[in-house]
């Protein structure tokens, strides 16, 4: 008993739910699988509401049977919600599968599950989201596509915002581009809309409207000065900052220059077994030290006494993450010496980087102070 009702707030799934049982097993690729069976509480007669519109309607058939939903994970074990999917006789829609409290209409992926992948795709990357979600990419888009036309029907989603963070995210193969706006607080998106400009920024304020507006404080962003540029004029209260990934993202960019070069480098002057090494020791480069497997440690070792800049490099994009670990006065002191350090090191791709922050130094520093963001998802990615 006590285990059920464990599992209907893990689910958050409410209370016209009830929990049947739980079953465990091992997925196709030797994961934990949990899949927790749920029924809707029975009503007197066999009506139920409408998928579509939400119209209480009698009941038509039991549709396709079955269905599963998949859940936010357990901890690390993928879970499933399992329950019967009836449909009914919609006077609107006809025959159309009933409305279950947990999911949007016709979806596969609980509301949590989506409303956790629409977060993390303003505040993660790429790579972090789909191994994180477990997910494709393309679902992804697909995600955030329903959730931003189903936060315009709710009413007004930009009530009260305080702090946001405004990104753009590309999906299909980078062919569509979204803006799109999450609040920091309720973790919450509220606003998308096609495009990555100007234009799309103004359109978000102008919804928002000039009183509401001035009462933001915070909006963080990436460095892109088409949303700098319209937050500076329009949200006149609030500070501008970057989110870490970003600017980490940066120096995994640059230290990946590096590496091409030195391996070029290699390969020209005919040393291939040091070129293979190199083309090998990509993933060493970009893992976090503390993730680093016996063989990647061994190979980053093997550098640090071989390729002097090559190794520099590493310990510069280490550095730089530290940065946003330590936070506060401490990191913006940090970032200080790195800066000093990075100019002097003579390595091209990070004195431009170099650069880079001091043009954004402000925002930066802001973030350094205030701190927003979340503390998994900044574990998983910095
Ligand atoms: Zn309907």
């Amino acid at each position: 008993m006590l285990l059920k009702s464990l599992w209907k707030m893990l689910l958050r799934v409410g209370s016209r739910v009830v929990i049947e049982g739980v079953r465990e097993g091992i997925g196709d690729h030797g994961e934990m699988v949990v899949v927790v069976l749920v029924r809707l509480r029975k009503r007197r007669s066999r009506r139920g509401f409408c998928g579509r519109c939400g119209r209480l309607s009698p009941g038509q058939d039991a549709g396709a049977g079955r269905r599963r939903w998949r859940s936010l994970d357990q901890a690390t074990t993928l879970t499933y919600i399992e329950a019967d999917a009836p449909r009914v006789n919609c006077k609107v829609h006809g025959p159309t599968v009933a409305e279950v409290p947990w999911a949007r209409h016709d979806v596969g992926f609980t509301r949590d599950f989506e409303d956790q992948v629409a977060w993390l795709a303003v505040h993660s990357s790429k790579k972090a989201i789909t191994e994180l979600m477990r997910i494709a990419w393309r679902t992804v888009g697909a995600i955030v596509e329903r959730i931003s036309d189903d936060a315009r029907a709710r009413r007004d989603p930009l009530e009260g915002l305080r702090r946001i963070g405004i990104d753009e995210i590309s999906y299909r193969k980078g062919h569509r581009y979204l803006t799109v706006v999450v609040d920091h607080d309720t973790g919450r998106l509220v606003w998308a809309a096609p495009g990555r400009n100007k234009a799309t920024v103004k359109k978000f304020f102008n919804q928002l409207g000039r009183s509401r507006t001035l009462k933001i404080r915070l909006v963080s962003a990436d460095a892109a000065s088409w949303i700098g540029d319209v937050v500076r004029s329009r949200a006149l209260n609030a500070k501008l900052t970057m989110d870490a990934f970003h600017v980490v993202g940066w120096a995994t960019d640059a230290l990946d220059v590096v590496r091409r070069q030195v391996w070029n480098d290699a390969r020209r002057a005919g040393q291939t077994a040091v070129a293979r090494e190199l083309k090998g020791a990509r993933y060493a480069l970009w893992r976090n030290p503390e993730d680093l497997t016996a063989r990647q440690a061994a190979k980053l070792a093997d550098i640090a006494r071989t390729n002097g800049p090559l190794y520099r490099a590493y310990l510069l994009k280490e550095q730089l993450r530290r940065v946003f670990a330590l936070r506060g006065q401490a990191g913006i002191e940090l970032l200080d010496r790195w800066l000093a350090w990075a100019q002097r090191s003579r390595i091209e791709a990070f004195v431009k980087l170099g650069r880079s922050i001091r043009r954004h130094r402000t925002a930066i520093d802001q973030k350094l102070i205030t701190g927003t963001g979340n503390a998994l998802v900044e574990s998983t990615i910095i």
